[in-house]
């Protein structure tokens, strides 16, 4: 049996942190473990190129149907290989709201307030901006400015300028309200993966060990500690023992999974699968959150978007020769150029919705390969009210978890949705971006609510950002304290998207990436 001190479970952004966190002074034997490759091919590293990246870089998971969207079944795909969902992301970096992580503190979790987050989200980035209050230098994790942006995605936020919402040249800064183009986590026109940051410079290290192509198929815990992994890799099991103990970072569909595989979670939900129940815990896989978001599709045929024609295709081709040279061109998009947060409700803490302009249209994740050039608006809720949950589908770690984000079942965040999509049509109807003369592929009267609230039924789905299913929080019944040690389970920790009490006001992958990284410092605290 393979020993170490500490063993992470998958590679994505927060598990890429943690492990390079805990291997980097050479004190503990780590072993990260991660279900899918390398990921290290040109699909995974040419920003552009991400519908090219293979199947098996993609777990692809289906929910369960969802009442709210009229029982349609959803999408949510999940990066898995080295960099987990960092790889196959949109590399928008936001870190959320300062009163998010003020909000976590206040409900009990301690040590997570603005003013405790922000010296990591610092000292991990090396942005563009230099160092100052508010952005870091000198980090592994490169943040830059979009290099050859689409000049549609400039006119969607011209046009929302018209409308009175203000201009906004970074989002990370001290305010986060206003429309402008994101900053992306690329390097030299590359994609810049949680991986690449903070696994890669530790190749090599004797005391880091990377195994990649191997299913965790649950965790072993002996006496109420954790010891081990057990893993399946090239048709074999095996063990791998853990001295110190496990960081559990598979994501928020893994880590519920990992753990009610392993005998912990709601009693009755394992006892269906004929799982030995090692401790009862209904709050793992509940209190799933995620940004439900509504999208409409323009057609419009200008020579920086894409679709699936052939004079895209050769478009495309010469592009690629540009990037491989000169590391410029379209392929350096990450798609999600521009957008921005808007306060809709009179009080709101922080702005309550966030757009995104699309350089392609990606009205069905992207599954419909639509030949037409064109861009997708979209608008999510920031603060979702509802609530869904992971269970297993069956006892094989191979067989998917049963997700179901439950999206629009809270009355009020359907109220929500109705007006920011009205608002993301008038931005649509407004110059520049109404005079570039796209095609609107759904038109309905935006004034008519019903027929709003119907069309947000019909397409809304997943702007990616699952958490909450491994909730931190100061009560016994919480799955991980403010330190995120498992309540309930010696030597376990949980550190990814999972954690998250509440959904930050943004998008997840900075989030993610700091609290993996925290949690290697707790990690290492306990242990001495
Ligand atoms: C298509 C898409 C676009 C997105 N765009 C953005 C964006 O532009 N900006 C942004 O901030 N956020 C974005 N996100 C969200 C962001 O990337 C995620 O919130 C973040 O990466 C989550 O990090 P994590 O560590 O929780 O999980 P992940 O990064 O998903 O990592 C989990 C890892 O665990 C591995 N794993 C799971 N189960 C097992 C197992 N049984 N055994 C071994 N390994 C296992 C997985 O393969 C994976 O590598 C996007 C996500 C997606 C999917």
């Amino acid at each position: 049996m393979q020993q170490f001190d500490i063993i992470v479970i998958g590679a994505g952004s927060a598990g890429s942190a943690a492990a390079a966190r805990l291997a980097q002074d050479g004190k503990y034997r780590v072993c990260l473990v991660e279900a899918g490759g390398k990921n290290t091919h040109i699909f995974t590293r040419t920003p552009g190129l991400i519908a090219m990246m293979p199947d098996k870089s993609n777990w692809a998971f289906d929910t369960e149907p969802m009442a709210g969207l009229n029982g349609r079944i959803g999408y949510q795909p999940r990066g898995r290989g080295m960099g987990g969902s960092s790889a196959t992301n949109g590399m928008v970096y936001i870190r959320g709201n300062p009163w998010d992580y003020d909000n976590w503190s206040a409900l009990g979790c301690t040590g997570w307030a603005w003013n405790d987050v922000l010296p990591v989200f610092k000292r991990q980035e090396d942005s563009f901006r230099g160092a100052d209050d508010l952005h870091g230098s000198g980090g592994s994790l490169h943040v830059n400015r979009q290099i050859s942006p689409s000049p549609v995605a400039t006119a969607f936020v011209e046009a929302a300028e018209q409308l009175q919402i203000p201009r906004n040249d970074d989002f990370n800064g001290p305010r986060q309200e206003g429309v402008g183009l994101y900053d992306v986590t690329q390097h030299n026109g590359e994609r810049w993966s949680a991986a690449r940051a903070f696994v890669d410079p530790l190749a090599g290290k004797p005391n880091f060990t990377v195994l990649t192509d191997a299913l965790v198929e649950r965790i072993v815990i002996e006496d109420g500690r954790a010891t081990g992994v057990t893993i399946r890799r090239g048709g074999k099991r095996e063990t791998l023992a853990a001295a110190g103990g496990v960081v559990l970072s598979a994501g928020a569909f893994g880590s519920p999974q990992i753990l009610m595989l392993s005998g912990i979670g709601p009693g009755d939900e394992l006892q269906r699968h004929g799982i030995r129940v090692v401790l009862d815990k209904a709050a793992v896989g509940a209190d799933l959150q995620d940004h439900c978001d509504f999208v409409a599709g323009y057609e419009l045929d200008d020579p920086s978007l894409f679709g699936g024609s052939l004079k895209v295709a050769l478009r495309v081709a010469r592009a690629f020769i540009e990037h491989r040279f000169r590391r410029t061109g379209m392929l350096t998009t990450n798609y999600a150029e521009s957008g921005g947060f808007v306060t809709l409700r009179p009080g709101a803490p922080a702005p309550d919705i966030q757009f995104h302009f699309i350089r392609a249209i990606i009205q069905d994740h992207g599954r419909d390969k639509l030949k037409e050039s064109g861009f997708s608006l979209h608008v999510c809720v920031l603060r979702p009210e509802s609530r869904g949950w992971v269970k297993l589908n069956s006892a094989d770690p191979a067989t998917a978890p049963a997700i179901n984000p439950n999206f629009l079942s809270d009355p009020r965040d359907m109220d929500l949705m109705i007006d920011a999509a009205r608002l993301l049509h008038r931005i649509a109807e407004t110059p520049p971006l109404s005079a570039l003369g796209a095609k609107d592929r759904n038109p309905i009267d935006y004034a008519d609510q019903s027929a709003v609230e119907t069309r947000i039924r019909e397409v809304a789905d997943t702007i990616y950002h699952p958490v909450g299913t491994c909730r931190m929080g100061p009560n016994a019944d919480d799955v991980v304290d403010p330190a995120l040690a498992f309540r309930g389970i010696a030597n376990l920790w949980v550190a990814d998207a999972s954690i998250m009490p509440r959904l930050v006001s943004g998008n997840t992958n900075a989030p993610s990436i700091m609290i993996g990284e925290r949690c290697g410092d707790f990690v290492k605290a306990a242990l001495g």
